[in-house]
């Protein structure tokens, strides 16, 4: 079993006496801080104030905070896994206490379930099964990948849509397909990444069926199928993850 870090956040109620103190520690921070560096920093910009283990304990529905004493804390849900640190932040005028845990990773059950995975830039990721599934985050940045990248294109005026798709995968996807491959290991699942060349260009049946990148529709003349475009692709990506791993959970992903 693996370990992963999560952080719980709590609103803090201090009293003002507290807040004084609180608010004199950050200045001691910031004290500190200037004794390395022997420039100017505005005190109001230490909001936040890392304790040790020692420096801090749950007492009930307060946090004893060390030279602070008792502080009210709304723990809204329980805390789970082993603590290693305690952040008190100021936000907008609202204390919080976040806390730095160390949980172990379950992985999940069995499931033979498998699933194939297309990104692009209509929908953020088309899955085997036909849903689609927009990420609004990562669909931006795709979208900003994709104006650089067109720009740079547009430049070289001999720029494929080869060329195009690279740029905006590499830059745009690359972040989802590290944390997705996080979240796999962590679950106990199977991630397999496949060369997409050709899933776009190929039938089920195994025929050729050639789209331009703006042809968003499959259209088989050889066993009819009419499908979008990704969900096609999706489902040969599954295909070709299958044929690369042995016959266990998988995610197969382009
Ligand atoms: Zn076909």
């Amino acid at each position: 079993m693996s370990k992963t870090r999560k952080t719980f956040k709590y609103r803090l109620y201090p009293r003002r006496n507290q807040t004084v103190i609180l608010e004199g520690q950050f200045g001691l921070c910031c004290e500190l801080y200037n004794a390395g560096f022997p420039r100017f920093r505005a005190r109001a910009r230490y909001h936040s104030l890392s304790y040790p283990q020692l420096g801090f304990a749950i007492e009930g529905d307060h946090l004893k905070l060390s030279k602070v004493g008792l502080v009210k804390i709304k723990l809204h849900r329980p805390i789970e896994g082993q603590i290693k640190t305690l952040t008190v932040k100021r936000e907008a005028g609202k204390w919080y206490a976040c806390f730095s845990v160390e949980v172990e990773s379950v992985p999940m059950a069995y499931c033979s379930e498998n699933v194939g995975v297309d990104v692009g830039l209509t929908h953020f990721a088309t899955l085997s099964d036909g849903s689609e599934i927009e990420n609004p985050r990562h669909y931006r940045m795709a979208q900003s990948a994709l104006r650089i990248a067109q720009r740079k294109v547009a430049r070289r005026k001999k720029g494929s849509h080869g060329m195009l798709a690279k740029s905006v995968s590499d830059a745009g996807w690359s972040a989802f397909i590290a944390k997705l491959a996080y979240k796999a290991e962590n679950a106990g699942r199977v991630l397999v990444k496949v060369d997409p060349r050709g899933t776009s260009q190929t039938c089920l049946c195994g025929a050729s069926v050639p789209k331009t990148l703006s042809q968003r529709w499959h259209e088989c003349s050889v066993c009819g199928l009419s499908a979008p475009r990704d969900h096609v692709s999706a489902q040969l990506i599954l295909r070709l993850g299958l044929s690369l791993q042995a016959p266990r959970a998988a995610v197969a992903f382009a």
